[in-house]
């Protein structure tokens, strides 16, 4: 494919490559092509980005009212839209997906994650108190200051605004460090960034890795004042440890082993489909999806035979192809990696469709819808994340049972119950150790609603006034009359 696009930094409202040269290749997925070649940052790259962050706080950024960050964030989101064909193929080629799914979905959630928190920022106020006419309390809000960014592959442009939105919203400036396996679309945000006519400064993006690299430096920095990660548990535990040297703010959106509980009374169509999605949909690379799958026994034959001949028909292949439902996991070394989990699951249970690479594809990371059965409670891939096209379908008897089951975890991001019988609902639901619950559906999301996850899932809650709340400070004024 005649295809080239070079990831270079965005410091100060420059593109920039590395001091020292270094770069790094970007991988097609789903061809095995060179996409281009990305600057790799280092400390020197990080320092340069939150030094200009810090002196952006204080410039003209600093001074802008209400109206006119509103004003500028708007921008960013129409211009997004206005270029979401070229974001969406760069997603795409970028990180295996269906080009439907970036177009439809990732891309227009990164534009709507700019309009939303700039129209919420009409009704962000604070709290004023009086206890008696000789004495008044208010609360005001300022920026955290500098504020990192760190994201994953799997949803790179939705991710990395949900982050960016609300930091610039409240106010601050970021130093963006998006994942080494997709940074196309981040660099294509800078030009936005710039041609909305954000301030220098305000917006920085490093490319880089983690460990050692510019993840690592920009964690460590002492001049940054929070930082915002979402990726894998573990990532979180070493960020965690790094901040704690200069005690920075910290949001954590981690890992999940999300349960899908489907009692016998569901309506089995609707479940059918939305399972379909929760699985399989970008690959079953999504931190929410819904990868162990609890089916009431009276159902469980019925649901599984309608379940795998549903997966049979889903189509794997080219991203770019519009039938496409599945496209190519996102590298070499992840595909090695489920396909470890699926080495376990042949002895473990038995996988009953899936679990091969698509017969014709010779080239790209792809792997076939995969489900397992006959499995234990305690198998590995009942417990740990895999974060591809993988589900283990499990029968349970009762209510009880399947709570202390589904609760039986160390992640606690989301879960899904399926059920006609209201009270039930409401009931399992108050039950679920997992930061969302989605009764009937999956995925549905309002942007004011708390984001995030308990246990090994997170920290903090992000969306709506949670995120107002991690990227403001408040002091507290009180004044006697
Ligand atoms: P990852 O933790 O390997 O990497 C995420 C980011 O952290 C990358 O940019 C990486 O370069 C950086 N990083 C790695 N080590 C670092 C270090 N020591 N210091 C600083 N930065 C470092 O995760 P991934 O493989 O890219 O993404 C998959 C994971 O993300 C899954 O566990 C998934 O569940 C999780 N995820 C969670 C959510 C959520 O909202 N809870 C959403 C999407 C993905």
């Amino acid at each position: 494919m005649d295809f080239t696009f070079h990831c270079r930094h965005f410091i100060n409202g420059q593109f920039i490559e590395s001091g020292d040269g270094k770069r790094f290749v970007n991988i097609n997925p789903a061809t095995e092509e060179e996409l281009g070649w990305v600057a790799e940052g280092g400390k020197e790259e990080i320092d340069r980005a939150v030094q200009a962050a810090k002196r952006a706080l204080k410039g003209e950024w600093g001074k802008y009212s209400v109206r006119d960050r509103i004003a500028v964030i708007r921008r960013i989101g129409d211009l997004i839209l206005e270029r979401k064909e070229e974001f969406a193929r760069l997603e795409s080629l970028d990180t295996g997906k269906p080009y439907s799914l970036s177009l439809n979905l990732d891309i227009p959630r990164a534009a709507y994650n700019f309009h939303f928190f700039a129209d919420y920022l009409h009704s962000v106020g604070t709290e004023s108190y009086q206890m008696d006419s000789s004495q008044f309390h208010y609360a005001i809000r300022r920026p955290v200051g500098v504020v990192g960014l760190i994201n994953p592959w799997n949803l790179p442009l939705l991710l990395l605004t949900w982050k960016m939105a609300p930091a610039l919203t409240m106010g601050n400036t970021v130093v963006a460090k998006p994942a080494e396996l997709t940074p196309m679309t981040a660099t294509l945000l800078a030009e936005v960034i710039k041609d909305a006519g954000v301030p220098d400064g305000v917006v920085n993006i490093v490319h880089g890795f983690g460990p050692d690299s510019a993840g690592q430096f920009l964690t460590e920095h002492p001049d940054v004042n929070a930082i915002s990660f979402t990726g894998e548990t573990h990532t979180g535990k070493t960020i965690m440890a790094a901040a704690a040297k200069s005690l920075k703010r910290l949001s954590f959106e981690l890992g999940g082993k999300n349960p899908n509980i489907i009692f016998s009374d569901a309506d089995l169509d609707d479940v059918i489909e939305t399972t379909i999605k929760s699985s399989f949909s970008n690959q079953g690379e999504v931190c929410l999806a819904g990868s162990r799958i609890y089916v009431q026994r009276p159902i469980y034959n019925q649901f599984l035979e309608r379940f795998v001949e549903r997966t049979k028909q889903l189509v794997v292949g080219d991203p770019f192809d519009p039938k496409t439902d599945v496209g190519a996991l996102i590298s070499k070394e992840h595909l090695e990696r489920v396909s470890g989990y699926l080495d376990i699951a042949r002895r473990e249970g038995r996988i009953i469709v899936g679990g091969e690479r698509p017969q014709g594809i010779k080239k790209g990371y792809y792997l076939e819808p995969t489900i397992i059965v006959d499995l234990d409670e305690q198998c590995r891939v009942v417990k740990e994340e895999i974060f591809g096209p993988v589900a283990a379908v499990l029968p349970f008897d009762t209510e009880e049972e399947v709570i202390a089951r589904a609760n039986d975890s160390d992640y606690g991001l989301s879960a899904t119950i399926w059920t006609s019988n209201l009270k039930r609902a409401h009931r399992v639901a108050h039950q679920i150790e997992s930061g969302i619950v989605w009764v009937n559906t999956w995925f549905l999301r309002d942007l004011r609603t708390p984001f995030g996850g308990m246990k090994h899932s997170g920290i903090g809650r992000e969306g709506g006034a949670h995120s107002v709340d991690f990227y403001s400070e408040l002091t507290n004024i009180t004044i006697k009359l």
